[in-house]
C-alpha cells in the first residue's frame, strides 16, 4: 500500500515546479465545482418565497443569482481546463524528458534483454496514461471529493435527521467506488504489460520484416501478434466487466438515497415540518451526485492505470548506470594510443560464467591487434571492454596507463572508433551520416573523408549526392556501401583508437577490395583492435590475439604463428588458405582497374590527419 502511495507521490513531484498552474487549475476546479453547492439554495429560496408566496420578484432574483453563478463557473472552468490540460502535457513534457535521459543513459547490459517495442510503449501509452492523471484526472479527482463532501454538509445545515438516513446509502457508495479502485489497478498493471508485449511483436516483425518475407512466414507473424492483441483485448474486458458490474450498484445506491428521501421527508414537507423547498433542495443534492459519482467511477479507474504506467516508466527511469564516471574522474586527452589489459577477467552479470579469462596484453601506440578465435572465444567481448560498454570483472585494461575506469567516460570514447559489420545509419542524408561524430565538419571534410573512405564516387552517382536521404536503417545503400560511409564516419571522428570487425562476408570481389582500402587509410596512425576474417589483415597486423573459450592461447605474428603447431594453424588450414589465391586476383584487379582515388597517405583529409 505505501509502495503505491510511492508512486503516486512521486508523480505529484513533477508538479512542484509549477506552483502558479497548479493553483489556478486547482482552485478553478474547486470553484467550479463549490459553487454548484448554492444553487439548490437559490431554487429553494424562489420555491418557498417566490411560488409559495407569489412573489415575482423573488423568482427574478433567483434567476439572476443562477446566471451570476454561471459566469463565474465558466470562468473558473476555464481557468480548470486551462491550467489542466496545461499541466497535463508540461508533466507529459518533464517526464518523457527524463526518460529519455535515463534510456540514452542506460547500460549496455540493459538492451541485452530490453525489447525495443515494450520500450517504446513505456515512452508513449505509459507516459500518457500518467500525464492525463496528473494533469486533469487528480484535480477532478479532488473537485469531485469537495464535491460529495460538500452535499453531505450542505444536506446536514438544511435537515440533520433526513441527511442521516442517506447517508449509509452515500457511505456505501464511496466504499464501492474506492473498493472498485483497488480491484481494477494491478488489472490495469496486466494490461499495459501486454500493451508492450503487442509493441515488442509489433516491432519484431517490423523490423525482420525481410527475413518474414523471405520464408514466407507472414501468417504465423499475423497469427503471433494477433493472439496478443487478443490477450490484450481480453484483460481490457476483464476490467470493463468489472466496471460494468459496478454500475448498478451505483445507481441503485443513488436511487436508495432518493426513495429514503421522499419517504421519511414526503410526510413531514406534507405536514408543514419542513418547506418543499427544503425537500426539493436535498433531492437536488443527491441527484447532483450523479455525474460526479459515475465520474469518481472514471477517475478511479484513470489514477489506477496512471499508477502502473508510471511505475513502468519509474522502472526505467531508477535503472542504475551500472558504467559510471567515478568520483574523481579525469579528463583523458590527447593520448597516444597504448591499450594494456591486465589480468582482465569478465563475465556478463553478477553470476554469469567467466567468459574472458586472464586475457593480458600490450597493443603499442599505432600498432594493428588482430583477435582471430572460434565463434563464441570472446573476441567482440574483449573489444567491448574498451570503450567501457562493460567493466571488467577482474583485473583493469589502462590507455596510454590511465586506467579507463578512471577517466570520464566522454572523454574516453572520444577517443574510440568503431566499425562494425552491418553498420547502422540514420534516417538523416549522406552527408550528415559521416559528420555525426563530427557535427560542424564542413562540406570539404567530409568530402575529404568520403573519399579517403572510398564513397565519394558511389555517393556523386545518387541523384543529390551528399545530400541524398539515407532511408530508415540506410536500406537505399547497398552493404558495402554502408560499411564505407561507416568508415568515413569514422576517419572524420579521427579517433586515436580504432575497433574494427572486419567479417564483410557479402559484397563483391571489387567493393571488398574497395573497404580494404579504406580501411587501410582509417588505421594508419591508430591503434587498431579488428576482428579478422581476412588473411591480408592478419598479415599486416602486428600482433595476433589467438582466442579459445575466452583466454588467449597463442599470440605472435601471422608467419610466427604458422610456423608452430596449434590453433592458428588449424584455423588457418580451414579458413585461410583459400583467401591465399584470392588475394592474388584481387591484386590483379587493383592493377587493372580504374577506381575511386588510390589509397595514398597524403590524400587523407585534414581532419584525419590533425592529431
Ligand atoms: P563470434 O565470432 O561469433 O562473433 P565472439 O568471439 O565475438 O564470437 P563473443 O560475442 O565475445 O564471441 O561471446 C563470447 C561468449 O559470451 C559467448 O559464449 C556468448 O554466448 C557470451 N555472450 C556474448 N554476449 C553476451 C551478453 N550480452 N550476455 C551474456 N552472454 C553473452
Ligand atoms: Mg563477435
Amino acid at each position: 500500500m505505501t509502495e503505491r502511495l510511492d508512486v503516486y507521490w512521486r508523480m505529484l513531484g513533477y508538479l512542484r515546479p509549477y506552483g502558479k498552474q497548479v493553483t489556478l487549475g486547482y482552485l478553478g476546479g474547486f470553484f467550479a465545482m463549490s459553487l454548484n453547492l448554492f444553487v439548490p439554495q437559490i431554487i429553494k429560496d424562489a420555491i418557498d418565497n417566490g411560488l409559495m408566496n407569489r412573489q415575482a420578484s423573488a423568482l427574478f432574483y433567483a434567476g439572476g443569482l443562477i446566471l451570476g453563478i454561471a459566469v463565474i463557473r465558466g470562468v473558473a472552468g476555464f481557468a480548470q481546463r486551462y491550467y489542466g490540460e496545461w499541466m497535463s502535457h508540461r508533466v507529459a513534457f518533464d517526464l518523457r524528458n527524463d526518460f529519455y535521459k535515463s534510456v540514452q543513459r542506460l547500460p549496455f547490459a540493459f538492451h541485452d534483454k530490453a525489447q525495443t517495442g515494450d520500450l517504446m510503449s513505456r515512452a508513449t501509452s505509459d507516459i500518457t496514461e500518467s500525464e492525463r492523471f496528473i494533469g486533469i484526472g487528480l484535480e477532478s479527482l479532488i473537485s469531485t471529493l469537495v464535491l460529495l463532501f460538500g452535499v453531505i454538509i450542505a444536506m446536514l445545515l438544511e435537515s440533520v435527521d433526513l441527511a442521516l438516513y442517506t447517508l449509509p446509502s452515500l457511505v456505501l457508495l464511496v466504499i464501492a467506488t474506492v473498493r472498485f479502485g483497488g480491484t481494477v489497478r494491478p488489472m490495469f498493471k496486466k494490461i499495459q504489460e501486454q500493451m508492450g508485449q503487442l509493441s515488442s511483436t509489433m516491432q519484431e516483425s517490423m523490423t525482420g520484416i525481410r527475413l518474414v518475407k523471405s520464408f514466407a512466414r507472414e501468417p504465423h507473424e499475423l497469427k503471433k501478434f494477433d493472439e496478443q492483441n487478443e490477450l490484450w483485448f481480453e484483460r481490457r474486458f476483464s476490467v470493463i466487466k468489472v466496471w460494468a458490474s459496478n454500475w448498478p450498484l451505483f445507481s441503485i445506491l443513488l436511487g436508495s438515497a432518493i426513495f429514503i428521501l421522499l419517504w421519511f421527508g414526503g410526510p413531514r414537507a406534507l405536514a408543514g415540518e419542513i418547506t418543499v423547498g427544503s425537500l426539493f433542495a436535498l433531492i437536488s443534492y443527491v441527484l447532483m451526485l450523479n455525474g460526479p459519482v459515475q465520474r469518481l467511477g472514471f477517475l478511479v479507474n484513470l489514477a489506477a492505470t496512471a499508477g502502473s504506467s508510471a511505475e513502468r516508466v519509474f522502472e526505467i527511469i531508477d535503472t542504475p548506470i551500472e558504467v559510471e564516471d567515478s568520483a574523481n574522474a579525469v579528463e583523458l586527452d590527447a593520448v597516444k594510443g597504448e591499450v594494456t589489459f591486465e589480468k582482465v577477467g569478465f563475465r556478463y552479470g553478477e553470476r554469469g560464467a567467466l567468459i574472458l579469462d586472464d586475457i593480458n596484453f600490450r597493443a603499442a601506440p599505432g600498432q594493428t591487434i588482430a583477435l582471430i578465435g572460434p565463434t563464441g572465444s570472446g573476441k567482440s567481448t574483449v573489444t567491448n571492454l574498451i570503450p567501457r560498454f562493460y567493466d571488467p570483472s577482474q583485473g583493469r585494461i589502462c590507455i596510454d596507463g590511465h586506467d579507463i575506469r578512471h577517466v570520464t567516460l566522454d572523454s574516453l570514447r572520444r577517443q574510440i572508433g568503431i566499425v562494425l559489420q552491418d553498420p547502422f545509419l540514420f534516417g538523416l542524408t549522406i552527408a550528415e551520416n559521416i559528420a555525426y561524430g563530427h557535427p560542424d565538419a564542413t562540406p570539404e571534410q567530409i568530402m575529404d573523408a568520403a573519399k579517403a573512405a572510398r564513397a565519394h564516387k558511389f555517393i556523386l552517382d545518387f541523384p543529390n549526392g551528399y545530400e541524398t536521404a539515407v532511408g530508415e536503417r540506410g536500406v537505399t545503400l547497398s552493404g558495402g556501401q554502408k560499411q564505407r560511409v561507416a568508415i568515413a564516419r569514422a576517419l572524420l571522428y579521427d579517433p586515436r583508437i580504432l575497433i574494427l570487425d572486419d567479417s564483410t562476408s557479402s559484397v563483391d570481389t571489387e567493393t571488398e577490395h574497395l573497404i580494404q582500402e579504406a580501411l587501410k587509410v582509417l588505421m594508419q596512425g591508430r591503434t587498431t583492435f579488428i576482428i579478422a576474417q581476412r588473411l591480408l589483415t592478419l598479415k599486416n597486423a602486428d600482433q595476433i590475439l589467438v582466442l579459445d573459450g575466452g583466454c588467449i592461447v597463442q599470440r605472435g605474428s601471422h608467419d610466427e604463428l604458422l610456423a608452430v603447431d596449434g590453433l592458428y594453424r588449424t584455423i588457418y588450414d580451414l579458413q585461410l588458405k583459400d583467401q591465399e589465391e584470392f588475394a592474388d586476383t584481387v591484386s590483379r584487379l587493383d592493377d587493372s582497374q580504374d577506381g575511386d582515388p588510390p589509397s595514398q597517405p597524403e590524400r587523407r583529409p585534414a581532419a584525419v590527419t590533425g592529431r
